[in-house]
């Protein structure tokens, strides 16, 4: 086995990625919550304020939004971030957003965690200059992506200089029903194995309703991630953007509280 950076070959404990006063990784559950798109001050606010009451330990919003169609809502773009940026002052948790360009690192100064999406996996370039930067990366796993592709563009991430990448599970194309992926579960373990990178899943974008949300976190949580992006919106009938999985407030505490409760019966206390 080669000594990638990603491996456990070249480290072998568990990389512990910190989020303003939270830990992630090396058995520290963490949280990330909020909505898909950044859409008004008033939205986000009352998301955060909402997701931290919950015990959410970062907010994540898109300003930058890879769109299948071009003509839905596509973010506020620079107007989404200084948004973004207002909850986090307001509110008091680091914050989490989608780079879609090289052209966008300015703008995203002030971003605790730059959150590389799915269709992006692979724009290397793109990779190796968040990995400049030298704060946590979220990538996202392709929906056609191999784990050792997964795993070959975090390296590409870590080549840039960075030593935080979190991993994140979204779902593969497959053989569910409707337009929706499915959650590939088993990866977990398998990339446990080989990296010492934290890997968390993302419950929402394989969902249809906040039913399949609950229940594709939970089953993530059993299967042993070591964190969840979820999205949660104040209002999800009114939201521009991936409404229709968000969760309400209610809905994400009631989550959070099924959370802690299987991480106690599985033996991880450290919510
Ligand atoms: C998102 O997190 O808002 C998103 C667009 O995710 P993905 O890249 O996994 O589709
Ligand atoms: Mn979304």
């Amino acid at each position: 086995m080669d000594n990638y950076l990603y491996s456990r070959e070249y480290k072998a404990e568990d990389t512990v990625i910190k989020l303003g006063s939270h830990l992630l990784g090396g058995g520290h559950f963490a949280h990330i919550a909020g909505p898909c798109a950044v859409e008004s001050l008033e939205q986000i606010i009352t998301t955060a304020e909402a997701v931290k009451a919950a015990g959410a330990v970062a907010l994540r919003g898109g300003a930058f939004k890879p769109r299948t169609s071009p003509y839905t809502f596509r973010g506020l773009g620079k107007e989404g971030i200084d948004l973004l940026l207002q909850a986090k002052k307001a509110v008091g948790l680091p914050i989490v957003s989608e780079i879609t360009s090289v052209s966008q690192l300015a703008l995203f100064r002030d971003v605790d965690v730059l959150q590389i999406g799915a269709r992006n996996m692979q724009n290397f370039e793109l990779l190796q200059e968040v990995g400049k930067v030298g704060k946590p990366v979220l990538l996202k796993r392709g929906v056609g992506s191999t784990v050792e592709e997964w795993l070959f563009s975090a390296e590409y991430v870590l080549l840039g200089g960075t030593k935080e990448v979190i991993l994140c599970e979204r779902g593969v194309r497959s053989f569910s029903g409707g337009e929706r992926l499915t959650l590939d579960l088993s990866s977990i373990k398998k990339v446990k194995q080989l990296t010492h990178l934290p890997v968390i899943v993302d419950p929402s974008h394989v969902s249809s309703n906040s039913k399949e949300v609950m229940a594709n976190a939970l089953a993530a949580v059993g299967a042993g991630c070591d964190g969840l992006i979820t999205e949660v919106h104040c209002s999800p009938n009114d939201a521009l953007c991936d409404g229709r999985h968000a969760l309400n407030t209610e809905e994400f505490l009631t989550l959070t509280d099924k959370v802690r409760g299987l991480l106690d019966v599985i033996g991880r206390t450290d919510l």
